[in-house]
């Protein structure tokens, strides 16, 4: 049994359920069920003469609805994730559509089903199809016509007890939702309540469950299949959002192991929490930049919560994933600028869109023999200049807010290097000659992931103000390993001292030419491999905020001149290098 599979087994009187865990931490409370309208629709059947007011019954039904989403959307708190607004207008449009009102009316007329019937049949045949595409983010979206029809649904059957029935618990004990799915305006309402976990039968890691619950940084377990049936109101369950397990009624025995296990993580927390305003600074006194990676403006709030210098790497592609339409300048402008406001004075790093290989446009099927070695990233952006442009103008309009760097992905090229500088000038001169106000002297650097760049590195760190070490790509192409394929996994191994090597040389080539260097791949927010990079000389890390602290833990425990002697003499072996010596 894996943790990933949702199934579900019985050891002794606790029923334990799997799903995916996509906010860490532990709960321990009560279930509060959330009904599912679409599982409970009235069927009957309409008299033909009755067919034409049951079709307006569904028709002001959707437009009840789809008004409530607009206002709901025109009224979002301000600390809402940004992409809710845009979300909640998706759902409105989908309510629009003129071709799912024609086609449950079909049904209605055809049938003669009553419209909750009709509504539920039509779209449990378009969830259908959308689960059926190939595209990990369409299939998803098969819950946004869920959700909507859920919502339509609720309004024919005058529910407005949308909520959770919070009777049935004593409100003493910490409440876990579980639900078929939950919407972005439900989580939205549930946001304002102190929940202690999420558990959805349906939904992945990019669902909206999934990304409300980690800014609320509540543990979420997702995709769980059946939870929705099996859990009732009030019945105790135990959460472990690491591995995606649900405990139900678990025994005595159990609970306390996980009561100790959930103090033993608090205390880990609390006492990793008072480092937050500590120096990342070594035993000899080498001063560490800790940075924040986000991918949506809003999580900039929690890199400054746990005492980010800054924001090193913000993947401003997921601006433009989700959507059908590109982000507009003004709403990349506006989210631009709140993570710099955020960041109050705290330089942000933002790296042009980096669309290709995994990540593409909403509905864009990539047709490339293989996307990871094609048009991606810069090169993306220098064959499509327009959508490029748009981007440079909001960042150069947001950076009159605070400290914006410019960080380039994929560069492999010299030529490339001077193409973003012709873009930055050409954007600059359009915003001048329309009076347009943006800031100058844009620091500009590149990602350091494609092994060509890490090799030949000295011109470039000298044409360049900055160089961040994508890990996670600089590894899959040195090693020729998929980064998301799990069948050679097992082998994409970031300690191959040929990956060392070449970090160590763009940490010193960065060093020659005075130029900062800072990994902002998955290693730098990994707290085992912390003292091996301060040991290839790396004095900037940047890394999911949640990792921000285990790691300047480690760096404050670290001798830096002593780990530099210990990783030189094992590179130039080209040996492996054992982590266990290095916490000697
Ligand atoms: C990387 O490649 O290491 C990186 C940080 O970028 P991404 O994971 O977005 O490709
Ligand atoms: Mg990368």
């Amino acid at each position: 049994m894996t943790a990933s599979d949702p199934e579900m087994a019985a050891f002794s009187s606790t029923l334990c359920m799997y799903g995916q865990g996509v906010v860490k931490g532990y709960a321990i409370g009560r279930a509060v069920v959330m009904s599912a309208a679409a599982l409970e629709v009235a069927h009957y059947r309409v008299a033909f003469e009755d067919i034409a007011a049951e079709s307006e019954r569904l028709i002001s039904a959707m437009t009840a609805a789809r008004d409530d989403l607009l206002q709901m959307a025109a009224s979002l708190p301000a600390d809402a994730p940004r992409e809710l607004a845009a979300l909640l207008n998706v759902h409105s449009m989908l309510l629009d559509d003129p071709m799912l009102i024609q086609q449950v009316c079909s049904v209605i007329a055809e049938r003669q089903y009553n419209a909750e019937w009709a509504l539920a049949t039509q779209g449990q045949l378009l969830a259908e199809q959308f689960s059926m595409m190939e595209d990990d983010y369409l299939r998803e979206r098969g819950a946004d016509v869920r959700q909507v029809i859920e919502r339509v649904l609720r309004v024919l059957s005058g529910t407005t007890n949308w909520l959770p029935n919070l009777d049935a618990v004593d409100t003493e004990d910490s409440l876990i939702v579980v639900a078929r799915d939950i919407s972005p305006p439900d989580m939205m309402r549930l946001r304002g309540g102190k929940f202690g976990a999420f558990l959805t039968d349906l939904g992945g890691p990019t669902s909206h469950t999934a990304i409300v619950a980690r800014s609320m940084n509540v543990p979420a377990v997702v995709g769980m299949g059946h939870v929705r049936h099996l859990v009732r109101d009030a019945d105790q369950l135990i959460v472990d959002g690491f591995n995606g397990v649900v405990l139900i009624n678990p025994s005595e025995q159990i609970l306390r192991e996980y009561r100790l296990r959930q103090m033993a993580y608090q205390d880990e927390r609390a006492e990793l929490a008072m480092l937050r305003d500590a120096p990342a600074m070594t035993l000899d006194g080498i001063l560490i930049r800790l940075e924040a990676n986000i991918e949506l403006p809003e999580e900039a709030v929690a890199a400054l919560a746990a005492g980010a210098d800054g924001i090193g790497l913000f993947r401003s592609e997921f601006l433009f994933m989700g959507r059908s339409t590109l982000p507009t300048e003004d709403e990349q402008y506006e989210a631009y600028s709140f993570v710099v406001r955020t960041m109050a004075g705290r330089p942000v790093t933002i790296r042009t869109l980096d669309l290709g290989a995994d990540k593409t446009l909403d509905g864009e099927v990539t047709v490339a023999a293989n996307p990871a070695l094609g048009l991606r990233a810069i090169r993306y952006c220098l064959a499509n200049p327009d959508i490029f442009h748009t981007q440079l103008r909001a960042l150069l309009r947001a950076s009159l807010h605070g400290e914006i760097r410019i960080l380039i992905p994929m560069i492999s090229q010299m030529h490339e290097i001077d193409a973003v500088r012709q873009a930055i000038d050409r954007a600059c001169a359009d915003l001048e000659s329309s009076g347009i106000p943006y800031a100058r002297n844009i620091l500009l650097g590149a990602m350091v992931e494609i092994p060509a760049m890490a090799i030949a590195i000295e011109p470039f760190a000298e044409q360049l103000d900055f160089l961040s070490i994508g890990t996670n790509d600089l590894i899959q192409y040195v090693l020729a390993i998929d980064r998301g394929d799990k069948d050679v996994s097992d082998m994409y191994d970031p300690m191959h001292p040929a990956v060392l090597r070449l970090i160590a040389h763009t940490i010193n080539a960065g060093e020659r030419v005075g130029k900062p260097v800072s990994v902002c791949g998955e290693m730098a927010g990994d707290a085992r491999v912390t003292r091996m990079l301060l040991g290839l000389g790396l004095t900037g890390f940047s890394m999911h905020p949640q990792q921000l602290l285990d790691v300047k833990k480690e760096i404050r425990q670290a001798h830096s001149n002593a780990l530099r002697v210990k990783v030189a003499s094992a590179l130039n072996r080209a040996e492996r290098i054992d982590l266990v010596s290095l916490s000697a």
